[in-house]
């Protein structure tokens, strides 16, 4: 009987083993496939029935892992529930009734020296003496406010980070935060001052170092706080880009492409704290397929609709080669971003064309359309409506 009794949970263990091996082998490849920026580093981090191993450190144990997993798979048992009642009632000029959406719009400045100080900006003259002069941040944001209309009227429950062109995501322009910090740096000095009696005063940072320093990262991560509060079944992340080896942006270049990104290709040393958390989220996760998936369909309308093309897999960008992993969709790559790994959900991270591009400048630089408060290009509405697009096909054919 004893023997039997052994026998059993021997069986049992066994069974249980097997039961486990193609998850383990499926875990093992998300991290090669997208996770793990240099796959000879595969070796040194692997999955297996104990749990997440970095070289023979255990980093998560299996249960850990498990529970990770059913939450998921119940926050997405919740979300086809909430879809699936939708339909019901659903009105047909309402297809997006019950989905949730954040936009972020990237950047924050709302003129021209605020651009300057977060280095997003085009400022040049033509060879026919026209003069350029837009920022990517009202761009991006006018983008996300003409998206945000089209969503909403087609049924969809919208956020966006921020809420006028010039104001950061803590709901504030970047000049009332800087002078926050400069009464906040003069306050503490005095205090030190009083204490030890110094008449030495310690220089406040210069806008630029404040904002490298500090605000960049800090207001970063008030868009992540804001989008996973909303808990969005959907988030599009909102950039222009321009030409990396157009270094200075002070003259055109002949190309113009699209891309966009997903969260993944970690580095080991980034396998610590809560980038540690990210990296087990999306290998627990379909959040990383998914949002492959969100992304090539972004970029299809980009190219078919809004006439850019997509970034060929050979090209000359040196960071799509350095810093991020080739999804196989193209156009669409894993990457390291704050914003695009920490953002729970399905993110499409987009950089809808090159600014800096002959075909684009000098549309960017018409401003003849008003969207709230600020005249901005006409160009930025068939770029809205390549997102609209991408994100109904994507919705009405959700997996
Ligand atoms: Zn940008």
């Amino acid at each position: 009987m004893r023997l039997f009794f052994v026998f059993c949970i021997f069986l049992n263990s066994i069974c249980l083993a097997q039961d486990i091996q193609p998850k383990i082998a499926l875990y093992n490849q998300k991290i090669k496939q997208f996770l793990l920026l240099n796959p000879r580093d595969t070796v040194s981090v692997q999955v297996n029935e104990k749990g997440l191993f970095f070289k023979k450190k255990l980093l998560m144990d299996w249960d850990s892992l498990q529970k990770i997993e059913n939450q998921y798979l119940n926050k997405i048992k919740q979300q086809q529930a909430r879809l699936l009642l939708q339909q019901f009632s659903i009105i047909p000029a309402k297809p997006l009734l019950g989905w949730r959406i954040a936009l972020d719009p990237g950047h924050f400045a709302g003129d021209l020296q605020t651009a300057k100080i977060e280095g997003k900006y085009l400022e040049m003259m033509l060879s026919d003496s026209t003069k350029i002069e837009f920022w990517e941040s009202h761009l991006a944001w006018a983008t996300a406010k003409l998206l945000q209309e089209r969503l909403e009227n087609a049924g969809a429950t919208v956020m966006i980070t921020r809420s006028r062109p010039e104001y950061t995501a803590f709901e504030s322009t970047f000049k009332t935060k800087y002078q926050e910090y400069l009464q906040r740096h003069y306050g503490s000095e005095s205090l030190i001052r009083q204490s030890i009696k110094s008449k030495k005063t310690r220089m406040p940072l210069p806008q630029n170092t404040f904002f490298q320093v500090f605000f960049k990262r800090d207001e970063l991560r008030k868009r992540v706080e804001k989008i996973n509060a909303f808990k969005p079944d959907l988030t599009l992340i909102m950039h222009y880009n321009v030409d990396e080896k157009n270094t200075g942006w002070d003259k055109t270049v002949s190309k113009n492409f699209s891309m966009a990104f997903v969260g993944g290709a970690f580095e080991l040393e980034d396998l610590k704290e809560e980038s540690l958390d990210d990296f087990v989220r999306l290998m627990c996760t379909q959040d990383t397929e998914k949002s492959v998936l969100l992304a090539q369909k972004v970029l299809h309308f980009h190219q078919k609709d809004a006439k850019v093309p997509i970034v060929p897999l050979k090209n000359d960008q040196d960071y799509l080669q350095e810093k991020c992993l080739y999804t196989g969709v193209q156009g669409v790559y894993a990457r390291n971003l704050l914003l695009a790994r920490a953002i729970e959900g399905v993110v499409c991270y987009g950089e809808s064309l090159l600014q800096d591009s002959e075909q684009e400048i000098r549309r960017l630089n018409e401003k003849t359309l008003k969207v709230d408060d600020i005249y901005t290009s006409p160009r930025i509405s068939e770029i809205a409506d390549a997102y609209f697009k991408g994100i109904m096909s994507y919705c009405q054919n959700h997996p």
